[in-house]
């Protein structure tokens, strides 16, 4: 099946975005146009509602989140970032792992269940793809998102 990535991109802002203006974050985007993409689009929508969810939960009030995608030779790249809470570094490893929340006191006012990540790792395996966090205590976070252009 082909994407179009940066529509379903916008298709998921548009549904954090109420959730977003209760806490006024500010969701900044920068997108290259018509990035086709090869893949399975209700998979890629739960890989991307999974990261941008993260990153409205895991931040407070008036922070700001940028979405964005571009598009290289073979592949595309899409890096979602917050001003939220942030990763300890020694949790980075084990943040992808079923079930598996950094602090269950600082992380359950938001109720979720600790599978989102592993959802999204699952799917990008299966998309041949790869994910990667940079992250500072205090600061935010980054999650690197790289798809191929097309499945072998
Ligand atoms: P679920 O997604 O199942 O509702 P969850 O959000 O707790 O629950 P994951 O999405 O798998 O589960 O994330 C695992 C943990 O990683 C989270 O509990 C949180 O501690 C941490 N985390 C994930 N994304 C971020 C982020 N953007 N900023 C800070 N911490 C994050
Ligand atoms: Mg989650």
């Amino acid at each position: 099946e082909n994407i179009r990535l940066d529509q379903l991109l916008q298709d998921l802002l548009t549904i954090i975005e109420p959730s977003a203006e209760k806490k006024t974050i500010r969701i900044r985007k920068d997108m290259d146009p018509d990035s086709l993409i090869e893949g399975d689009s209700a998979r890629l929508k739960q890989l991307f509602l999974n990261l941008l969810t993260n990153a409205v939960s895991y931040s407070s009030q008036n922070g700001e989140i940028t979405l964005i995608l571009r598009q290289l030779e073979d592949k595309v790249h899409v890096s979602i970032t917050d001003t939220g809470i942030g990763i300890p570094k020694e949790e980075i490893p084990r943040i992808f792992e079923r079930f598996y929340r950094v602090d269950k006191a600082r992380s359950r006012n938001s109720g979720g269940t600790g599978l989102g990540l592993a959802i999204a790792k699952h799917i990008l395996e299966v998309h041949e793809g790869k994910i990667e966090v940079d992250s500072e205590p205090g600061k935010g976070t980054t999650f690197h998102v790289t798809l191929p252009k097309r499945l072998h």
